[in-house]
């Protein structure tokens, strides 16, 4: 009988135990997950903290579904060590599991880019739900708040907090919103709508320093200005969690190295989800995380899987406003674009195109034919035979499939 250790309980872990139990019935499962809450959605974060959601709508798989499939879950019980050659790994608890097939599935953490004042009281990442429980106890008493970062996951956390009643302040340190999703058109026309729901910003601005007082919390801006936050979210990306790849001596570059089979540098050792760079690439998305996850649980029960790589997709879940952007969105403008905007309609669609195939997308405001546009994407089509109509904005993007 193969014995199966994963770390994590994320997304990649959780696919991964499913993807074992699948192809090995017999085999002996444990998963190590450092929360003390099983799996949940991470993407619905915001929603929690908004009070939309409450933990239990949020969580994917009670307890009981990994008693169905002889999972042995160990909540609140973090990995500390890795013996590779001897096979065995020690939990925090001081207890000893060996292993056949090893799973790094630790994913990332918040990253906080170096300022003085970081670790203030008041200062907050989002990461896990425990991250999101310390906020809204946090936010019960506060009436501002600062975002540091004005990315996806920065704009629909601070959007939880102005459902809350907070008056939020979104610090970005690229001159626009959304600078991975957005060009500058496209950010110009969600600046605004966001302005309208009631947020402020500071775009192309740099917090140098968060000094906490007994008024609250200040942000000093490295242009001289001074915000003032009763709390602050540093939203700024996500590092992946390295300590364990580290220390067992994995390449690593942007995360740790795998193949197509999900196999790092050391036999026996798999790695999945935010932890990870895939042929050079570091995703930070469910969707990838939970692919590769799927795909690493099957070849350590002796499957042939392989993963190919995810087209990047996000779509920005904040009410009122329709957003999504796929693959490569082109914000340098360098390649080939149709772009439809109405100001008045506050719409704003790009579609990039490369050699006569569809590279990236972004639409705003007007998300038909969404669906469409990723799979031709994903699918290389050629549509040279439709260039021209699809500059109409009426275009049926039906015709893509
Ligand atoms: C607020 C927020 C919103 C997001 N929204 C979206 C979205 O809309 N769309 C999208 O595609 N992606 C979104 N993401 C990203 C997505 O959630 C991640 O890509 C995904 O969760 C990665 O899964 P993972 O399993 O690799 O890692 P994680 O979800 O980070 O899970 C790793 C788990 O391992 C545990 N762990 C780490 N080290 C140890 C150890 N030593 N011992 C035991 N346990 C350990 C951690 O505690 C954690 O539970 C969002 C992320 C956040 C934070």
């Amino acid at each position: 009988m193969t014995t199966y250790l994963i770390v994590g309980n994320g997304v990649a872990g959780d696919a991964a135990a499913e993807a074992i139990r699948k192809h090995d019935p017999e085999g002996k499962i444990i998963v190590f997950s450092r929360e003390s809450r099983p799996f949940y959605y991470v993407p619905a974060l915001p929603s929690f903290l908004a009070g939309d959601k409450g933990a239990d709508q949020i969580i994917l798989h009670p307890q009981s579904w990994y008693e169905q499939r002889r999972i042995d879950l160990r909540l609140a019980t973090r990995v500390t060590r890795i013996a590779a050659a001897e096979q065995w790994v020690e939990t925090d608890q001081g207890e000893r599991f060996p292993y056949d097939r090893l799973l790094l599935a630790t994913g990332g953490n918040s990253f906080v880019p170096p300022m003085k004042g970081a670790d203030s009281p008041g200062v907050f990442t989002l990461r896990t739900l425990a991250d999101a429980d310390r906020i809204k106890q946090a936010a019960a008493g506060a009436r501002t708040a600062v975002l540091i970062g004005g990315g996806l996951l920065g704009l629909e956390a601070g959007n939880g907090l102005r459902k809350l009643g907070l008056k939020v302040t979104v610090v970005e340190f690229f001159p626009r919103l959304l600078p991975r999703q957005m060009d500058a058109a496209g950010a110009a026309i969600l600046t605004r709508q966001l302005e309208d729901m009631g947020f402020t910003f500071h775009l192309g601005a740099k917090t140098q320093e968060i000094a906490a007082g007994p008024a609250g919390l200040t942000i000093n801006l490295e242009s001289g200005e001074q915000l003032k936050g009763d709390l602050v979210l540093i939203s700024a990306g996500v590092r992946p969690d390295l300590s364990l790849a580290q220390a067992l001596g994995l390449e690593i570059d942007k995360g740790v190295k795998v193949d197509d089979t999900m196999k790092t540098s050391r036999d026996g050792i798999y790695a999945a989800g935010d932890l990870i760079e895939h042929r050079g690439r570091f995703y930070g998305i469910w969707p990838a995380a939970k692919a590769q996850g799927a795909v690493a649980g099957a070849v350590m029960a002796g499957q042939a899987a392989k993963y190919e790589g995810t087209l990047p997709s996000n779509v920005l879940k904040v009410v009122g406003i329709d957003l999504v952007a796929a693959g490569d969105i082109d914000a340098e403008g360098k390649l080939t674009a149709i772009v439809h905007l109405d100001e008045a309609k506050k719409t704003y669609r790009k579609l990039v195109i490369q050699d006569n195939f569809l590279v990236g997308a972004i639409l705003l405001g007007d998300i038909r034919g969404s669906a469409e546009i990723q799979a031709a994407i994903q699918k290389k089509r050629n549509l040279s035979h439709l260039r021209d109509e699809l500059a109409q904005a009426d275009f049926d993007f039906g015709r893509l499939r």
